[in-house]
């Protein structure tokens, strides 16, 4: 029997400044008196929400993150993972109303800027009230949880500077303490998780996805992050970067530093003659290398300080993003002498939804 808090359905949303992130929890079994007492307009809000992998123009559920079979508060089901921009949320609201939300009487847990910002267009438009949480404290707790409920949820990349050989492997998380947890998201913040409700937000920067995003858009005419990563993919940071060996002419072996590395980023871009032969693509790439670069490096800076060793990157920047995750995993490998292990999770940009639809008691 469901206690009247616990009434269906199960949503977990996490409002941030670039994505709003939606989880939907679909229970395996209704027992009948569920069954009868579902209304026609839930059992419609299941089945467009689990049918379709495309909402509107600009929703989308992640089908290969999809999990069966796990338990929430002693019921099995299924969660979905749904996302789309909160420039949405107007047309979001839109279409709840429009599939009958404002007919049931529910809350929704969220988390997430958002959750403040858009509580009174919620109550007024769908009728729906907000049940609010911290948005780091969710971050924790659903990470937490789906690596406990995913056996293949953590890995990092073996090799991460060679192409050829670079893989990803399995990580056996199951002793986690203490550790890091670095969430590139619109910007970043970084925590050292000590024990299940012992954190702290030791750092942050400004200069995070967002940043990426924004960058890339003025400096490449381009719209989206999907195409930004493309053209980076494609493209040379190393034309317009300008490396230790631009100014040394080899490495700067007295301490240590290899031609290779960058010496001042987009520092070859003084130069008019330079500036007429880079291409969007190479512009792409140096913006990407330069942020994910200043990230790993204060990165570095704090596990230093804590003295900690394992670090979890996560957040929405590193979805599609293998040249980030190899950067970072390179970057905290090289500076730290191989102390220092950048680990990353499948559900990378979803953990803050999750955790705020665990900490829903009714
Ligand atoms: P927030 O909660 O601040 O919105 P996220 O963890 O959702 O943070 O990450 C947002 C970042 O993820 C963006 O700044 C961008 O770099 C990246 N990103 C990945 N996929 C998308 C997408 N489809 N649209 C916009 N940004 C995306």
């Amino acid at each position: 029997p469901c206690e009247s808090g616990n009434s269906m359905p199960w949503f977990g949303m996490d409002i941030g400044g670039t994505l709003c992130k939606l989880v939907y929890f679909e229970p395996k079994y209704i027992t009948k008196d569920e069954a009868d007492a579902e209304v026609e307009t839930l059992k419609n809000i299941r089945q467009y929400l689990t049918k379709n992998s495309a909402y509107g123009k600009t929703g989308h559920r992640d089908a290969h993150l999809q999990m069966d079979d796990v338990c929430i508060r002693g019921r099995r089901g299924t969660l979905h993972f749904i996302r789309f921009p909160t420039s949405e949320m107007g047309n979001f609201l839109a279409l709840a109303k429009s599939k009958g939300m404002a007919n049931l009487v529910t809350t929704v847990c969220a988390t997430g800027g958002g959750a403040y910002k858009f509580e009174e267009n919620f109550k007024k438009e769908v009728n729906l009230s907000l049940a609010k949480f911290d948005e780091l404290d969710s971050l924790i707790r659903g990470m937490l949880y789906i690596e406990m409920t995913n056996p293949c949820e953590c890995y990092y990349w073996t090799n991460p500077t060679d192409d050829e050989k670079c893989q990803k492997m399995p990580y056996d998380f199951s002793k986690p303490y203490p550790f890091l947890l670095v969430n590139i998201g619109s910007g970043v913040s970084i925590l050292a998780v000590q024990g299940p409700n012992d954190y702290r937000r030791i750092s942050g920067t400004s200069l995070g996805g967002g940043t990426f995003l924004g960058l890339c858009c003025l400096l490449t005419g381009c719209n989206t992050f999907e195409e930004a990563i493309e053209l980076a993919t494609s493209g040379d940071s190393t034309r317009v970067d300008k490396l230790v060996k631009d100014i040394y002419g080899g490495g700067y072996s007295r301490f240590g530093l290899p031609g290779d590395l960058v010496a001042s980023s987009f520092g070859q871009m003084n130069s008019k003659d330079r500036r007429n032969t880079v291409t969007k693509e190479d512009l792409a790439r140096a913006t990407l290398v330069t942020i994910t670069n200043n990230i790993g490096s204060i990165t570095r800076m704090c596990a230093l300080n804590e003295k900690i060793e394992r670090v979890v990157f996560v957040g929405n920047f590193l979805r599609v993003n293998p040249i980030s995750m190899k950067l970072l995993a390179s970057a905290m490998d090289y500076w730290s002498k191989g102390t220092l292990k950048a680990l990353f999770l499948e559900h990378e940009g979803y953990f803050g939804a999750v955790g705020c639809l665990l900490q829903f008691t009714g």
